[in-house]
């Protein structure tokens, strides 16, 4: 993917809080996925999970720390296209972008949500978190959370190829989580697990908005009139597929847990699921296209 290099990005969409929580260790294996995957949910049922430790130390949200790096470092899409921290910014305005005409389009208002940048623990509005549980989205306080050694983590545990469009597709589904949360979607979700559950139909939907707008990333105009991503190509596209298809639950199962599938446990679809949804917001390119609780057929 590339940027246009004369477009302004709005680091003020990012709160970049990294070293400030202080690291912490990380053992048990292929947690980080686990957190990607099981976190929304769980917190949507009412409570962290067990395991998350309350209390850490952390940044207090609506605290900003270290930010001004951030907005002298990645000034256009000159900077986006060539230091990774700026890519993550350009891109979550893009996201941001796409879906604030989108509201626009339909008579509402979007909320920009910030994304806190954090490294090894952070306190939110759902509690504290620790980077086990891989990138977030925090209903209660409506910000998106990751710790960007998720994306190595990606890499060396999981075996994805990685690449600026694979993490974007991880942004984006996290969004995707936001415009949720607008849309008092999530409000509606029961709780429970397997294939055809609520919680599978809600990840769902969150990949097929990640690939809504992916689809409409290049026309879509940042404040200068040009959209801020001049081009995506099937290359990128194949990223986020191969992401995909390494954060499904039948895959976490058979190689990061027991080595046995068992759908009655799942919580964010199969791997096929997965890709099937992000395609389908890519080749409709309109949030209608991505009904997954109204279809009896998720793939
Ligand atoms: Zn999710």
């Amino acid at each position: 993917m590339e940027f246009d290099d004369d477009v302004a990005l709005d680091t003020s969409q990012v709160q970049d809080a990294r070293g400030v929580g202080g690291r912490v260790a990380l053992g048990g294996g292929g947690l980080g996925i686990i957190g990607l995957i099981v976190y929304f949910v769980l917190n949507q049922l009412g409570g962290l999970p067990a395991s998350v430790p309350l209390g850490i130390d952390g940044v207090g949200s609506g605290q900003t720390l270290n930010s001004g790096d951030l907005a002298k470092e990645c000034r256009t899409g000159k900077d986006a296209n060539t230091k990774d921290d700026c890519a993550l910014v350009a891109i979550i305005n893009s996201i941001q972008g796409y879906w604030s005409d989108e509201f626009a389009r339909s008579g509402r208002t979007y909320r920009q949500a910030t994304t806190t940048f954090f490294s090894g623990s952070v306190n939110t509005g759902c509690g504290g978190a620790t980077a086990d549980v891989g990138p977030f989205y925090c209903p209660a306080d409506g910000r998106v959370y990751i710790d960007l050694t998720f994306y190595k983590e990606l890499r060396t545990k999981f075996g994805a190829q990685g690449g600026t469009f694979a993490e974007a597709y991880v942004l984006a589904h996290e969004y995707g989580h936001h415009v949720q949360n607008l849309l008092g979607t999530s409000d509606k979700v029961r709780p429970g697990t397997g294939p055809t559950s609520d919680g599978v139909r809600l990840e769902l939907q969150a990949d097929c908005y990640a690939g809504v707008w992916a689809n409409n990333a290049v026309n879509t105009p940042a404040s200068n009139g040009r959209p801020l991503i001049k081009s995506i190509t099937q290359q990128d596209v194949d990223q986020a597929l191969d992401v995909a298809a390494r954060i499904g639950d039948d895959f976490i199962q058979k190689n990061l847990g027991s080595g046995q599938v068992d759908e009655s446990q799942f919580s964010h679809g199969s791997s096929a699921q997965r890709e099937k949804w992000f395609l389908a917001g890519i080749n409709g390119g309109n949030p209608t296209t991505c009904d997954t609780f109204g279809t009896r057929n998720l793939g």
